[in-house]
This record gives structure tokens, sequence and C-alpha cells, in this order.
């Protein structure tokens, strides 16, 4: 049974990285500052420790082979644009604290799981973006804040294996969505932000979006997200390496297909001073094919179905909303 570590378990796709890890055999070792907000972890321990802090890096890595570093203080283009400070001094933080303690804990493998936010605004000025590869993000232009992090984080796990033997694998998400994610509060991304409008809104009713609505992105169902990781973990490739899907939408898009899925009839008021992002971003997926002998697979119809019906279960829950979801103009199969 290998013992591995998760950091972020409390979050989005730590916890859903750690049901996977746990239910494949892995002896599993969560850290998070918070508990998973919407479900038991998987984790056969949990420790609650701000790995902001030397001493709880190496009190987390201690005894296990393998490290899985999701912990950062993160969320959408609102919150990343508005906390750029913060975000850099704690996930440096974490980061650099957490590398130096797996080295020194002898950790076999390390992975870093950066975002498509280290690519350049200078390839991201079109809606008809071309797909960003992985060497696109050289000369740098990342991402104000949050991508520079990035970015200066992925090259730290690269001297760390050149210097000292570390075997680190870097990830670069693009979008990532699913059930179990934050859906309000200020963090939440695009696709639970509009899964929730929708869901608050009447038929025939009217939610805000953000921009003009025609930005384009690519969005990753959450399982393909951790399949992905699982097998980067086992591959040899020390690069960083995309993982996304390559289907590239309008954020207008993204809504009527979600309203498709709710059954109702959604009109978009555009609020252009609202901070949308860069322009267009796409994943290229050729390097991900070649190393991984595979992409994600779930249609995103089927991926906000899913995540639909679990944001609509609960605000029926919180008493936010009283009518039932009855089915899915998606022709998905709504799991509730
Ligand atoms: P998330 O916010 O749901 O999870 C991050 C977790 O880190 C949270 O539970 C948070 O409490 C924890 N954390 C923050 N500060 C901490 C600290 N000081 N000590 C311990 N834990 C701390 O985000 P997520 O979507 O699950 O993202 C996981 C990783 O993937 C992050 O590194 C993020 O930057 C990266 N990423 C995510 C996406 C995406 O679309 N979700 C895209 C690109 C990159």
């Amino acid at each position: 049974m290998k013992r591995v570590l998760v950091t972020g378990a409390g979050g989005f796709i730590g916890h859903h990285l750690v049901k996977r890890l746990a239910s494949t055999g892995h002896w599993v070792r969560g850290v998070d500052v918070k508990a998973p907000d919407y479900e038991q972890t998987s984790a056969h321990e949990f420790q609650l420790l701000d790995l902001r802090r030397w001493n709880n890096c190496l009190q987390a890595t201690e005894g296990v082979e393998e490290v899985y570093n999701l912990a950062a203080n993160m969320g959408g283009i609102g919150f990343i644009e508005a906390h750029k400070a913060e975000i850099m001094h704690d996930n440096v933080l974490i980061n650099t604290h957490m590398l130096e303690a797996a080295r020194l804990n002898g950790v076999r493998r390390y992975l870093y799981t950066s975002s498509a936010c280290v690519y350049p605004g200078y390839r991201q000025i079109s809606p008809d973006v071309t797909p960003l590869h992985e060497e696109d993000a050289y000369p740098a232009d990342a991402e104000d804040g949050y991508g520079w992090e990035k970015l200066f984080s992925e090259r730290q796990c690269r001297h760390y294996w050149e210097d000292y033997g570390l075997e680190t694998r870097v990830v670069r998400f693009h979008n990532i969505y699913g059930p179990l994610g934050t859906y309000d509060g200020g963090r939440e991304k695009s696709p639970a932000a509009i899964c929730r409008k929708v869901a608050l809104a009447e038929d025939g009713g009217e939610i805000e979006v953000w921009g003009d609505g025609r930005q384009t992105r690519s969005y990753c169902y959450v399982d393909d997200c951790v399949e992905g990781i699982c097998r980067l973990m086992q591959s040899d490739w020390r690069q960083p390496l995309n993982l996304g899907s390559d289907r590239l939408v309008t954020i207008n898009e993204l809504v009527d297909i979600v309203a498709r899925i709710a059954g109702k009839t959604i009109r978009r008021r555009h609020d252009l001073d609202r901070p949308q992002g860069v322009r267009g971003r796409n994943s290229d997926n050729t390097r991900l094919r070649q190393v991984l002998g595979w992409e994600p697979g779930v249609p995103l119809e089927e991926g906000l179905a899913q995540t639909y019906a679990w944001i609509h279960a609960l605000l029926e829950r919180e008493g936010r909303i009283k009518a039932p979801l009855v089915g899915s103009g998606s022709g998905s199969e709504l799991r509730r």
C-alpha cells in the first residue's frame, strides 16, 4: 500500500483525488486548513494544517512516498484579480516549504498543480484563439499575481529535479469543473456560477454574465482531471503538461447549455465592467495524448448536467429554490 499525501484535500479537486487514490489501494493522508465542505473525506488520516508554515509542511510530508500538492489560495477571475498580493504570498510560501520539506523527508515523487494562467496574455487576445501548447508559456507574460506564482513554482519544481533528483511532475489545469466545487461566495468559477444563476432564475428570466459573453474557454470535468493526474504521476514526464479539454466554447454558449439542461429559457444581461480574464483560451492536447496515451473524454453537456443537478439540489436544501429539477434538455441522465 503506497502512502501518499494530498494537500488541498478539503478543496474541490483534492477531495475528488483523495477518493480516487483511497479507492485504488493507496493509504492517503489529507491535509488542508479546512475539512471538505460537502462530504466526509475518504482519507485514512486528515490533518488540519496551515501549509504556509514550515513546521506544518515537515509534519505533513513525514512518512509518505508521494505528494500531490493541490493546496492553494485561489478562486475564479473575480477573486484572483482582487487578491494578487495575498495569493502570491500564500502560494509561494506553500509550494516553497512543501518542496523543501518533501526533499528533507525523502519523498520520491511530487506533483505541483499549475494552471493555464501561466500562458502569456499576448497569445490570448482573440476569442478564436490558437490552442496553447506547453512551450507557449515563454516568453512569459502570465496572468498577474496567480499566474506568475504558478510559473515561478513550476520552475522551482524543475530545479528540485535538476539539483536534488526529486521527481517532480507539473500539470497545467484548464478550467476544471464538476460537483463538490465552490458554487457561491466569490471564489466560484464560471461553470458553477452560471449553474447557480440559472438554477435561481425563473423560466424566462435573466442572469448577469460577466463581459460580453463572447470570450472563449475550454472546460474539463473533474473525473477526467483526476484520471489525468494519476496517469501523469505514474509517467516519466518531468516537463509541464496541459490537462484540459480542447473543445472551445463561448461563455454565451456555456449559459445556453446550462439553460437547456435546466429546461429554462434564459436571457443574458452582460456586465462589461466585471472582470472577464483573457479573450480566448484553449488547450493544445497533442503532448497530453503523446505522454499519457489518453485525453479527457466527458462531454461538456454531461459534465454540466451532473454539476447543475448537484448545485440545484444544494440550493433546494438551502431553501433558495422551490421548484424540483425535472429533467435535462441535453438528454443526459441527471443524478440527484
Ligand atoms: P480549491 O480552492 O477548491 O482547493 C484548494 C484548497 O487549498 C482549499 O481547500 C484550501 O482551503 C486549501 N488551502 C489554501 N490555503 C492553504 C494553506 N495555507 N494550507 C493548507 N491548505 C490550504 O481549488 P481547486 O479547484 O481544488 O484547485 C486545486 C489546485 O489546482 C490549486 O493549486 C489550483 O491553483 C489548481 N488549479 C485549479 C483549477 C480549476 O479550474 N479548479 C485551474 C487551474 C489550477
